[in-house]
C-alpha cells in the first residue's frame, strides 16, 4: 500500500497510454457522433453501471479494505448502497427527468408553446476524492450519463486501489469512448485542466476546489464543487445523552473520521461535556471493544501526511478521552479533546481524522456566534428537543445542510440535495439534482404562421405608433 499523496495508478496495469489531450479528442468525437443523445443509449449505460455494482461488489469491498481498512458493513452503507439506490432512482425516474417540461403560458404567449429542452453540457470531467472513493465519483457518473454526457474521470491517486478498480472495471461495463477513466496524481489533473471541458465536477478540499475554479473560469466552465470544511454539532441540555453520544460517535468513527460531513467539534455547556465525555467511554466499549485497534470496525488513515498532520494537531491539547497513536498501523484512537480555545490550531482547518474537540458555551447564542465566526460549513449538527432552539439555529446560521437530532445520514436521502454553500462548496447532486446538475436546461419558444397569431405578433412592426404602444 502506498502511503504518500504523490502516488499514481501504475498506468501500465490500465493500458493508459495517451494523454489528457487525445483523452479529450475521443470524448469530443464520441459526444459529437450524438450516441449519448439517445435515451436508450444512455439507459443502457446506466444498466450497466448497475450490473458494474451488482457483480463486482467484493473487488470493491476489498479495494475498499486495502486503501483504508474500510469495514465491510461501512463499505456497503456508505459506498455501495447509496449508489445503488440513486442508480435505482435515476432508472426509475429516467422518462420523467429527460422529457422536456412545459410552463404555463403567459399571455403573450396564447398561440405559442413554451418548453423547457433537456440538454446535456457535452464532455463532462469527474474528479473524486479518495475517502469515499466509489460513492463520490460514481454518484456523478451515473447523473452525467442520465443526462448525456461524455465523461473523463479522474479517481483519486491516494485511494490506489479503488481507483485501479474504476480503470479496470468501468471500461468492460461503460462505451469505453464516450467514458474514459483518466488515472494519475496532480500532474494528471492539471493536464486535465488545460482542456476545455463543458462541465466540471469536482469533489475535494477548499484549497483545490479554488485552482480547479480559476482553471474552470478561463473557459467560462460551469463547476460543481462538492468541498469539505468543520462540521459544528450543538447539543443543548433537553436531548437523550445517550442516544446522542452514540450517534454522534458513530458518525465520528465513521471512516476513522475521514468524512466531508463527519461531525468536526461539539459546542455544548460544562455539564453537557462532562455527561458526554462520560457516555463516550461507555459506547465505544459497546461498540468497538475494550482493544479499540483492534477492532475490525475502525478503518485507518489513508496516508502518512495526513497521520502526521492530525499527531500534530493533539500537541498541547487536553486529552479527556483516547489519543493512542499507532504509526505503524496509521492508526488514532477516537480522541476527546476539551479546553478547546477558538484560537487553537484544532478550531483552524477540518480536522477529518478522530479527534472530537468540546468547545464549552453558555448559551445557543454563543454557540451561533462560533459557527458564524468561521466558514460556513457543508453540515451542521443540531441536537435539542426544543424546537424554538432549533428554528433559531436553522435561522441564525447558514449551511450546506442540517440534520437535526442525528449526523451523516442526510447524505443517503435522495430526496434532499446534497452540497455546501460558501467555502463547502458550490451546486448540489443525489436523486433527481445529479440528472438536474448536468444538465443545460434549454428554454425553447415554439411559434406558428397561423394568420390568427400573426394578429397578436404584428404588432411589434414598424411603423411604431402611439396606438400600437397603448395596446
Ligand atoms: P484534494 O482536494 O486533496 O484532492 C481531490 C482531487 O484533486 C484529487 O483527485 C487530486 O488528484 C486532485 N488534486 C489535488 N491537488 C491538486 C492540484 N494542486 N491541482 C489539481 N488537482 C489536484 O481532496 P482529498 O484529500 O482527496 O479529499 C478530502 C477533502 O475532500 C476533504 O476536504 C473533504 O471534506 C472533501 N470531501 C468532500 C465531499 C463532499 O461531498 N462535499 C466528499 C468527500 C470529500
Amino acid at each position: 500500500q502506498n502511503n504518500t499523496n504523490t502516488t499514481i495508478v501504475n498506468v501500465d496495469d490500465i493500458n493508459r497510454k495517451i494523454t489528457a489531450k487525445k483523452c479529450m479528442e475521443i470524448a469530443r468525437l464520441a459526444y459529437d457522433s450524438g450516441r449519448t443523445r439517445s435515451l436508450k443509449f444512455r439507459k443502457t449505460q446506466l444498466k450497466n453501471l448497475e450490473r458494474m455494482y451488482a457483480e463486482t461488489q467484493e473487488e470493491m469491498v476489498e479495494a475498499l479494505r486495502k486503501d483504508l481498512k474500510k469495514p465491510r458493513q461501512e463499505s456497503y452503507m456508505s459506498e455501495i448502497d447509496i449508489v445503488q439506490n440513486d442508480l435505482r432512482n435515476l432508472l426509475f425516474n429516467f422518462d420523467k427527468y429527460t422529457k422536456p417540461e412545459y410552463p404555463n403560458r403567459d399571455q403573450t404567449q396564447l398561440f405559442d408553446t413554451p418548453m423547457i429542452y433537456k440538454e446535456p453540457y457535452g464532455v463532462v470531467l469527474i474528479i473524486g476524492a479518495w475517502n469515499y472513493p466509489f460513492l463520490v465519483t460514481v454518484l456523478p457518473i451515473a447523473g452525467a450519463i442520465a443526462a448525456g454526457n461524455c465523461i473523463i474521470i479522474k479517481p483519486s491517486e491516494i485511494a490506489p486501489a479503488s481507483a485501479q478498480y474504476i480503470c479496470r472495471n468501468l471500461p468492460k461495463y461503460l462505451d469505453k469512448e464516450c467514458y474514459q477513466v483518466y488515472s494519475g496524481g496532480v500532474a494528471e489533473t492539471s493536464d486535465l485542466l488545460k482542456e476545455k471541458f463543458d462541465y466540471i465536477f469536482f469533489t475535494g478540499s477548499t484549497s483545490i476546489g479554488k485552482i480547479i475554479q480559476s482553471a474552470a473560469a478561463k473557459n467560462l466552465t460551469p463547476t460543481t464543487l462538492e468541498l469539505g470544511g468543520k462540521c459544528p454539532v450543538y447539543i443543548d441540555e433537553t436531548v437523550n445523552m445517550e442516544l446522542t453520544t452514540k450517534r454522534i460517535i458513530w458518525g465520528k468513527c465513521l471512516n476513522l473520521g475521514q468524512t466531508c460531513v463527519g461531525p468536526d467539534y461539539i459546542l455544548c455547556s460544562e455539564k453537557t461535556q462532562d455527561e458526554f465525555v462520560s457516555w463516550t467511554k461507555r459506547i465505544l466499549g459497546e461498540f468497538y471493544g475494550d482493544n479499540l485497534k483492534n477492532s475490525p470496525d475502525l478503518a485507518r488513515i489513508a496516508t502518512n501526511r495526513h497521520f502526521n498532520r492530525l499527531i500534530s494537531l493533539l500537541n498541547n491539547c487536553n486529552i479527556a478521552l483516547g489519543g493512542q497513536v499507532h504509526p505503524n498501523e496509521r492508526f488514532i484512537s477516537p480522541t476527546i479533546v476539551t479546553n478547546v480555545k477558538l484560537t487553537d490550531p484544532i478550531m483552524q482547518d477540518e480536522i477529518f481524522g478522530p479527534i472530537l474537540p468540546i468547545i464549552t458555551i453558555k448559551s445557543k447564542e454563543e454557540a451561533v456566534s462560533v459557527i458564524n465566526s468561521k466558514e460556513k460549513p457543508l453540515a451542521l449538527y443540531v441536537f435539542s428537543n426544543n424546537s424554538t432552539t432549533v428554528d433559531y439555529i436553522l435561522n441564525a446560521t447558514s449551511s450546506g445542510g442540517v440534520i437535526v437530532n442525528d449526523v451523516v445520514v442526510h447524505v443517503t436521502c435522495d430526496n434532499l440535495p446534497f452540497g455546501g454553500v460558501g467555502d463547502s462548496g458550490i451546486g448540489v447532486y443525489h436523486g433527481r439534482k445529479s440528472f438536474d446538475t448536468f444538465t443545460h436546461r434549454k428554454s425553447v419558444l415554439k411559434r406558428n404562421f397561423c394568420p390568427v397569431s400573426e394578429m397578436l405578433y404584428r404588432l411589434r412592426y414598424p411603423p411604431y405608433s402611439d396606438r400600437k404602444t397603448r395596446i
